[in-house]
């Protein structure tokens, strides 16, 4: 069966994360498959003629095979991408990365205060201290910043922190009501006026730092989003759960119903 897949989706290595962000698109449901199961996804994703996996979650760098999966994908010719939280970077896979030459994107959402409030846990020291390893090591590294209601401020404080790191590329997501959202959008969701003023702040700032900082923003409200879930669904992901598209369920794997054991998740 073929589904004329974009040349890009977003695999999704588990569901489950060793942060609990307010914001979180996709969180923790159960669904942690074996190695060998997405080994087979990634040979189906190959022959659907796709030919860049992103990798994502819940938190990827928490599931250990995926030094092996970034290397199955490039041994198949293909190419990778890697969206982490930073909190944890396995000595094995730092020369993966590098070996796999995958081009990573950080999330770190504000200062130090800021961000531990909104992953929900001590988490920005290491997501800094894994940032600069990645940069040394010459992994092509950018960050992700959520902006949410009354933390517009960050823009102004991350683009200052991403040229005195050496970040080459932020891209900036506006808090959508998805997952974890839909119980946090009291608290965290931009009004269309807030949301103008954020996109007005980042495209100046777009402006401005051309040339020393490759700055985007980015709305995954604004265009169906091409993923593979943890449970084997592909799906076209929208603004919300209820607008998404089923296009078809890789058979062979089923969610577990009880939680998986603490060894098999990366810490
Ligand atoms: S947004 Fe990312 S880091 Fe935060 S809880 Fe969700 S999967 Fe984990």
């Amino acid at each position: 069966m073929k589904l004329h897949l974009p040349a890009m989706v977003c695999f999704r290595v588990t569901r489950y994360c060793n942060a609990r962000c307010g914001f979180c698109l996709a969180p923790p449901d159960g669904a942690h498959p074996p190695a060998h199961v997405l080994m087979q996804r990634l040979d189906w994703l190959a022959g659907q003629g796709v030919r860049t996996i992103h990798f994502c979650g819940g938190e990827p760098t928490i599931h250990p095979a995926l030094p092996e999966l970034l290397a199955h994908v490039r041994a198949q010719g293909g190419g990778s991408r890697l969206t982490t939280n930073g909190i944890a970077l396995p000595d094995r896979l730092l020369p993966a990365l590098g070996a796999a030459r995958t081009r990573v994107k950080l999330s770190l959402h504000g200062d130090r205060a800021h961000h531990d409030a909104v992953v929900g846990r001590a988490a920005f020291d290491l997501a800094t201290r894994h940032l600069r390893s990645l940069l040394m090591a010459g992994i092509p590294t950018g960050i992700q910043t959520t902006v949410v209601s009354g933390g517009e401020w960050v823009l102004d404080w991350m683009a200052d922190f991403c040229l005195a790191e050496g970040v080459p590329q932020w891209c900036v997501l506006p808090f959508i009501p998805r997952g974890s959202g839909y119980r946090t959008q009291g608290e965290y969701g931009l009004t269309p006026a807030q949301r103008a003023q954020a996109h007005e702040r980042v495209r100046r700032l777009r402006h401005t730092l051309r040339g020393r900082l490759d700055v985007r923003w980015l709305d995954f409200s604004a265009q169906p989003l091409p993923v593979v879930e943890a449970d084997g669904r592909v799906l076209l992901e929208r603004a919300s759960e209820s607008l998404d598209t089923l296009l078809y369920t890789i058979p062979g794997y089923t969610v577990p119903p009880k939680r998986i054991p603490d060894s098999s998740i990366q810490r």
